[in-house]
């Protein structure tokens, strides 16, 4: 089991699955809504991902059409985004995450967007977009 929770510990959550990959996003949206060089992303099954507190807490915002970013409305922490098309499908942000877990298949995306100020020459595959 997963658990994770926000900067206030307002919202916490469970996922009942495992983490099986990682992509590591240098787009300028996610630099801004994380204030961060990068934000490191999975998907999780929206039925295996439970919200234990802070429902109420809870905020969107939509820097695209059909895609909402999640957000406690108290402390900022970004929680997941989602799409209106792909319910069965949230993109948690792992800097919430607090259960120790390894996952093998990390990967940078939007490298071309990357923050000009960071090196990022790890060894995992880098793309300068989505990963084909
Ligand atoms: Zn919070
Ligand atoms: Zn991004």
């Amino acid at each position: 089991m997963i658990e994770g929770s926000c900067l206030c510990g307002g919202v916490r959550y469970e996922y009942d699955g495992d983490i099986e990959e990682i992509s590591i996003c240098h787009c300028s949206q996610c630099r801004k809504a994380q204030g961060s060089a990068f934000a490191p992303v999975s998907p999780v099954d929206s039925a295996r991902f439970k919200l234990i507190s802070g429902a109420d807490l809870l905020k969107e915002f939509r820097s695209s059409p059909g895609k909402a970013r999640v957000f406690c409305g108290n402390c900022g922490s970004p929680i997941y985004s989602a799409l209106d098309d792909r319910p069965e499908v949230k993109r948690l942000r792992l800097g919430t995450v607090e259960t120790p877990f390894a996952c093998s298949d990390v990967f940078h995306i939007f490298c071309a967007s990357k923050a000009p100020w960071l090196d990022c020459d790890d060894t995992h595959p880098h793309f300068a977009e989505r990963r084909p």
